[in-house]
């Protein structure tokens, strides 16, 4: 399975907050054998979200947009992906009937839009939160805040799957432009993808289809590279 990521926010793009829900995002992506061929940030404007996420559709098996979701004039992305699907966005019955069952609020209370999904959406609900999210086609939208990011994607967790990939970990205190000979010997020898990963030291992550052949390549390496 390919997925894209799509973040929306002013405050990303103006460096006030770190994208971690990308980060995040991909990380549980990843152990779930997802491949993320895309992280994408966009500011909060209807435009550029439904340019962004019908190219991305089209493109990949699924596409997960978060942020910008909720009733406050920036809230704009449901309008942005309801824009790439052609559709309008309208009242979700059972958004309200949700949040009337399991918020502490009366439906009347809350600000105009909060329960505005695109048209023919499936509600997400939100465990930590008010604003729900939404599944329209084969794109995913999450809210910005992340801890309703994180419960929100837990509940949709198993739509996303793939083979998961074996990784083992070697570190050496060795330059990266000193490793080119081990690296390409111990992916002629075995079945792996390397990849390198210079810091202070430099990381060599190794990955394979299964746990036996990764452990047997990093063994391999660990034999071969400085501590
Ligand atoms: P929003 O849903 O865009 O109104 O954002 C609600 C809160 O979540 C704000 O404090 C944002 O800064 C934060 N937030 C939104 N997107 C992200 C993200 N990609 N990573 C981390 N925090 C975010
Ligand atoms: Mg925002």
């Amino acid at each position: 399975m390919r997925v894209a990521v799509v973040t929306v926010g002013d405050e990303l793009l103006s460096g006030d907050t770190v994208d971690t829900n990308a980060s995040w995002l991909c990380n549980r992506l990843d152990g779930r054998g997802v491949a993320i061929e895309r992280i994408t940030t966009v500011p909060d404007r209807i435009a550029d979200i439904a340019r962004v996420v019908n190219e991305h559709r089209a493109e990949y098996d699924a596409v997960i947009v978060t942020g910008g979701v909720g009733p406050t004039h920036d809230d704009v992305t449901m309008d942005g992906v309801a824009a790439a699907f052609g559709r309008e966005v309208i009242p979700n019955e059972d958004a309200a009937a949700w949040i009337a069952d399991h918020g502490d609020y009366a439906a009347a209370d809350l600000t105009e839009g909060t329960t505005h999904l695109p048209a023919e959406a499936r509600m997400l609900p939100n465990p930590e939160g008010v604003a729900p999210g939404a599944v329209v086609g084969n794109v995913y939208v999450l809210p910005g805040v992340p801890a309703e990011m994180k419960a929100m994607f837990e509940t949709v967790a198993e739509e996303f799957e793939g083979d998961p990939t074996h990784v083992e970990e070697v570190r050496t205190s060795e330059p990266e432009s000193a490793l080119l000979d081990r690296i390409e010997a111990v992916r002629e020898a075995y079945d792996v993808t390397i990849g390198s990963y210079p810091g202070e030291d430099v990381r060599l992550k190794v990955m394979a289809a299964d746990a036996e052949t990764a452990v047997e390549a990093a063994a391999w390496l660990r034999e071969r590279v400085e501590q």
